[in-house]
């Protein structure tokens, strides 16, 4: 019985019946209706099986009149009251549930999905995806000259530009302190390439600014394709040694891991 309604209450969690206020008290009446009708039923009942058996120490008329206008009444109030207790404990703890959610997948700076996320949504898509790693150039520097609250606004700021570039068919994380991971099954591999290089451009392009100084940026990148059934482990490390390819070949470019196609696309060492 216990463990029946354990289960039950943890199946609520996940339907909508608990997801507002007023589903909690639609609900509760809903159900104190049921039960008035049901409690009605049983006190009728019991009171004809009384009788039939001729055990019913008073007028038949009465205790029907008695059923009829206490036993519906005290039952609605009391469910009712009652689930709608237990409803909205239930509702708060999955608004609490589903915000610890929420916390568990994202990254606090950038508000960006976390690395953990990021790796569950790779590897749950089962479709060809491409991969980029982009990691800020001399991002140390920017620490050590303007502080590291700066540091913490530019990679923000570099987190909005890539959300915003890559949009909705793209997932985009902060995997690491300036490091960030994007990957798309619904872009073709070249699209990906291109929106890459575009979103360097930008954010070479760009300036950050502190009071009145103007901070420029670059980043490195490693692009890696994956099939359908490539761990994101896996297409990772393919996707790092082409960004560690990018930063020794003298950073703000992005480079290709082996077996992909022509790089014609990407900025060249001469750009
Ligand atoms: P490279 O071009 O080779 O990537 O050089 P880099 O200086 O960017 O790389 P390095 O790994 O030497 O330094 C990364 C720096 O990023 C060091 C660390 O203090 C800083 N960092 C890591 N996480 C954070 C963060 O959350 N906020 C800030 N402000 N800095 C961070
Ligand atoms: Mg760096
Ligand atoms: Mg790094």
């Amino acid at each position: 019985m216990v463990g029946r309604t354990r289960e039950w209450v943890i199946k609520q969690l996940h339907f909508a019946e608990f997801s507002s206020h007023r589903d909690v008290v639609r609900k509760a009446v809903w159900v104190g209706l049921k039960l008035s009708l049901l409690a009605y039923c049983i006190n009728l009942g019991a009171h004809f099986l009384l009788y039939g058996l001729d055990l019913l120490p008073y007028a038949l008329s009465s205790a029907l009149v008695i059923a009829t206008v206490l036993t519906p009444p005290i039952t609605f109030i009391l469910s009712t009251v009652a689930y709608v207790a237990v409803g909205l404990a239930i509702h708060d703890l999955g608004v609490s549930r589903a915000e610890l959610e929420r916390l568990s997948h994202t990254d606090m700076l950038s508000g960006l999905m976390n690395r953990r996320a990021l790796l569950a949504a790779f590897d749950q898509c089962d479709q060809e995806k491409s991969m980029l790693v982009f990691d800020i150039d001399h991002f140390k520097a920017v620490n050590d000259t303007y502080g590291h609250l700066v540091g913490d606004e530019v990679i923000a700021k570099v987190a909005a530009m890539l959300k915003s570039i890559f949009g909705d068919r793209c997932v985009c994380a902060r995997i690491g302190g300036e490091e960030f991971a994007i990957f798309s099954s619904r872009l073709s591999f070249a699209e990906f390439v291109t929106l890459s290089e575009i979103a360097r451009g930008r954010i070479a392009a760009a300036r950050f600014y502190v009071g009145d100084k103007a901070i420029a940026i670059t980043v490195s990148g490693g692009i890696a394709k994956a099939l359908p059934e490539q761990k994101f482990g896996e297409t990772f490390s393919r996707a790092d040694q082409a960004l560690y390819t990018a930063k020794s070949g003298g950073r703000d470019r992005i480079v290709l891991s082996h077996g992909q196609p022509d790089q014609s696309q990407l900025k060249s060492d001469a750009a």
